[in-house]
């Protein structure tokens, strides 16, 4: 550019030099100045019209040939120009591209504007959901008007994918996940998993029903069981009619629990919950436990802030919290202390079981809400546990919108502690399907 400034300037000066020379020799020094400096300034609005032309006009064409500062202008341009249509053309391909992959995948994916309005989907998502070209800039939840998706789509966490029935085809099963990006726009995840949901509906349905098969058996053999027992004379029959009885009790505390369990993930959140104080329901479940611990010599306290209620179901949370305490009593030896606490803080209900017993280390605390899961399955054999009590406790609460929290220190003992969402909030029950 600095080169074309110089030459610009060597020929204003050499136009000025000539105008000067030839003035003197006519004598008419300020009138051909003049007219060379008019010259000058009309050649170069003549060069800014040419560009301003070349600009408006057809981007592709050629730039107007000049010379000096104004041939490199248009050269520069020009350049620039090239650079970024090349620039656009790499990024149209690249775009071409994502387009062509996700048309090709059998998963629907939907993108949306920061407004939630359909802005771009693929051919699966139009398959899968019924869109037309023409329902761009519609919003989304007019297409898909579950509550459930409506809910999901509006609270804004999307860290869990969400499974409805299709709102084309109610015998599809669909799975949304949902994920933010750029400037709030959404980019929506939609796959069919209408054969594996079938299939998790097999196994639920299996077990479920082996579980109520077998409980009448077992009824009929423990009965028998109990009056030959109790006829025995044979001291030699004594010890095998007491394991006998001692497993026939345990395949029937499993079966509870397998059919508890079925319970839990077949009837939709929401069932049979009410608003229940949480006072009484401690109280009972403590006088239950203390059965057992006494057995142990164990103590069992209970601290609790009154009047907290829950709204939920009195059957399952009995079952989350006693199995708690339960455990609490098993897995802490003789004499060791227990205390259960009930607390409210924001809008929180806490409730937690503190024992002293054996404890466990941290690594086993991701684990053990999985089924049959056992820290130390020697043991456990003598307490006769089902492996099944902390996968019921989770369902419970994932069912009221609860978690659970585990720490555990060996040879210290553990505290868990079940957290819930205070009643006083919530207007409604959402039926939520698992
Ligand atoms: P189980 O019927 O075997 O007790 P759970 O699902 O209730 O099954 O518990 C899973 C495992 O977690 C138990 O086998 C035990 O190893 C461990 N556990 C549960 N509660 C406690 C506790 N209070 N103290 C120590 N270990 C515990």
């Amino acid at each position: 550019m600095l080169q074309g400034f110089h030459a610009e300037v060597k020929r204003l000066l050499l136009l000025l030099a000539m105008a000067s020379i030839i003035g003197l020799l006519i004598d008419q020094l300020a009138i051909t100045l003049l007219l060379a400096v008019a010259w000058y300034t009309g050649w170069n609005l003549w060069q800014m019209l040419r560009l301003s032309i070349w600009l408006q006009g057809k981007r592709k064409s050629q730039p107007p040939e000049s010379t000096g500062l104004w041939g490199e202008v248009f050269d520069a341009i020009y350049h620039l120009q090239r650079r970024q249509k090349r620039e656009k053309n790499n990024l149209q391909a690249v775009i071409n591209r994502v387009q062509e992959t996700t048309s090709a995948l059998k998963d629907g994916v939907i993108l949306l504007d920061w407004r939630g309005q359909l802005d771009w989907w693929n051919p699966a998502a139009q398959r899968l959901l019924g869109f037309y070209n023409s329902d761009q800039g519609q919003s989304v939840v007019n297409f898909i008007r579950d509550p459930r998706f409506v809910d999901h789509f509006e609270q804004g966490d999307y860290s869990e994918p969400l499974d409805i029935p299709s709102p084309r085809f109610p015998d599809k099963r669909l799975q949304f996940q949902i994920t933010r990006f750029g400037k709030n726009e959404r980019l929506i995840v939609v796959r069919d998993i209408t054969q594996i949901f079938h299939l998790e509906q097999m196994r639920k349905d299996f077990v479920a029903n082996v579980s109520h098969e077998l409980r009448t058996p077992l009824t009929v053999i423990s009965g028998y069981l109990e009056t030959m027992a109790d006829n025995n004379t044979t001291p030699a029959w004594s010890r095998p009619f007491e394991q006998m009885q001692q497993q026939s009790k345990r395949m029937s505390l499993l079966i509870n629990d397998l059919i508890m369990l079925s319970k839990l993930e077949t009837t939709d959140t929401g069932f049979n919950q009410k608003r229940l104080e949480l006072g009484p329901l401690l109280q009972t479940i403590k006088a239950e436990a203390m059965v057992l611990a006494s057995d142990k010599q164990q103590t069992i306290t209970l601290d609790m802030t009154p009047e907290l209620s829950v709204v939920g179901t009195e059957k399952e949370l009995h079952s989350a919290f006693s199995n708690l305490v339960i455990n609490a009593v098993k897995y802490t030896p003789e004499q060791g202390a227990i205390a259960m606490r009930l607390w409210r803080s924001g809008p929180h209900i806490y409730f937690s079981v503190t024992d002293n017993g054996a404890g466990f280390e941290s690594k086993h605390i991701p684990h053990l809400t999985e089924r049959f899961y056992r820290v130390d399955a020697s043991r456990n054999s003598k307490t006769g546990g089902t492996g099944l009590g902390l996968a019921i406790v989770k369902h419970v609460l994932l069912r009221h919108d609860a978690e659970l929290q585990i720490h555990s220190e060996v040879g210290k003992g553990s505290v868990f502690t079940c957290i819930l969402p205070a009643n006083d909030g919530r207007t409604g029950l959402r039926p939520r399907d698992k």
